[in-house]
């Protein structure tokens, strides 16, 4: 069976977990998990990062920290994995669903503005696939309408948003990191992910003024850090918080993915323009879409997937696979139309939502598939179509 994924591990990971055993620390915050953050910071120019211990956790974070209640709206797409919406609906936000765009399942910024209410008070865009939302659109109805901003970058791991800078003809585009433009982002080591620590994930944090709040939010709602730090006398209660602070066995886990990223970025990227090019002629063919990324964004190969007519076709191509000993999988379910959420949606229609759940189908993908595997995957692809 070819599985639709496979966690790569780099070599690396047991020795440095084995460096952390020995350090004889190996709660939180600790060396490794400093190495992490700053390999980010550094990298990505992401002004302070806090690893967590999933993407989860870290939208759990930004929702305490922009201090939502009871009644206040948050806008995210409705084509999206469950703790994008669960996050701020722990804190009693009420969700506005935002429909995916004709060409992509990425939020439609077309629809957005009708969205905003005086109740909203966050945008959460999702860069689904990896591949950047319009930010400048989103950021600029932030700005607007005083809203923050919280980027869902759980598969966005070095992947870009490009940023027009002239409206001359030669228009020279720069190459903005997705997690560098919200208020906020959610990065996700899960080992689906490109990068992973088998759960894990990290809280970027843009916006300065939210750096000792957050520090505290992690740490239990204590001043813990700050005391590490030399900056009080002694730690104690001082906010709200949890135990959102992964273990050092975790981020040396992470460490050694991030030294390879380079090297794992190439080969999933080498992996996904194989499927574009022998695929694309499903799209000549009408047969299936293949992804369109947006003329902003960049591709960081987390996922290759075909859109098919329908739902029923959709089934039988999954099916179709797996006879030929792969594994196909749908994604996701909108919330919308949730058992846990459907009778609580506002009942806006989000036909484009309800598009992507019935008809998208992700192909297997990870560092592992070898050309002889692929290979494999494209003929029982191309056969089913006939062709
Ligand atoms: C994977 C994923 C998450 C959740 O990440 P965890 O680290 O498992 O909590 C959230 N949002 C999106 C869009 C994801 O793909």
């Amino acid at each position: 069976m070819i599985p639709f994924n496979k966690p790569f591990f780099t070599g690396k990971e047991t020795q440095y977990i084995q460096e952390a055993v020995q350090s004889g620390k190996i709660s939180g915050n600790g060396d490794f998990t400093k190495r992490c953050q700053a390999w980010f910071e550094n990298h990505y120019g992401f002004e302070k990062t806090l690893l967590t211990t999933s993407c989860t956790d870290a939208l759990e974070m930004a929702a305490l920290l922009i201090d939502i209640k009871p009644g206040d709206e948050v806008i995210l797409p409705s084509y999206t994995f469950v703790s994008t919406a669960n996050a701020f609906v722990l804190r009693g936000a009420r969700l506005v669903f935002a429909d995916s765009g004709p060409r992509h399942p990425n939020m439609d910024v077309a629809g957005l503005e009708k969205l905003i209410s005086t109740r909203t008070k966050a945008i959460v865009p999702v860069h689904y696939a990896g591949m950047a939302c319009n930010m400048d659109a989103i950021m600029a109805l932030a700005t607007q309408y005083n809203l923050y901003v919280i980027e869902d970058a759980a598969q966005a791991v070095d992947s870009f948003f490009l940023k027009k800078l002239s409206s001359s003809k030669e228009a020279i585009q720069k190459r903005v990191p997705l997690g560098s433009m919200g208020h906020f982002a959610a990065f996700s080591f899960h080992e689906t992910k490109n990068i992973i620590s088998g759960e894990g994930g990290m809280l970027v944090i843009n916006d300065p003024e939210f750096i000792k709040r957050a520090e505290i939010i992690w740490e239990k709602g204590t001043n813990r850090a700050a005391f590490w730090r030399g900056e009080v006398d002694k730690y104690g209660w001082v906010d709200v918080g949890s135990s959102f602070l992964p273990s050092e066995v975790i981020a040396a886990f992470l460490y050694a993915q991030i030294e390879n990223l380079d090297k794992i970025q190439k080969q999933r990227t080498a992996i996904w323009k194989r499927y574009a090019n022998e695929l694309n002629m499903l799209m000549d063919k009408g047969f299936a879409q293949l992804p369109v990324i947006p003329e902003y964004a960049t591709n960081n190969a987390h996922m290759f997937y075909l859109v098919l007519d329908n739902a029923d076709t959709r089934d039988r191509f999954i099916k179709h696979l797996k006879a030929d000993g792969i594994l196909s999988v749908f994604h996701y379910l909108s919330l919308h139309k949730s058992p846990y959420y459907a009778d609580k949606h506002y009942g806006n229609e989000l036909p484009w939502a309800d598009h992507y759940s019935d008809c998208l189908v992700r192909l297997p993908l990870f560092y592992d598939l070898t050309t002889e595997l692929q290979t494999k995957v494209i003929t029982s692809v191309k056969s089913f179509f006939g062709v």
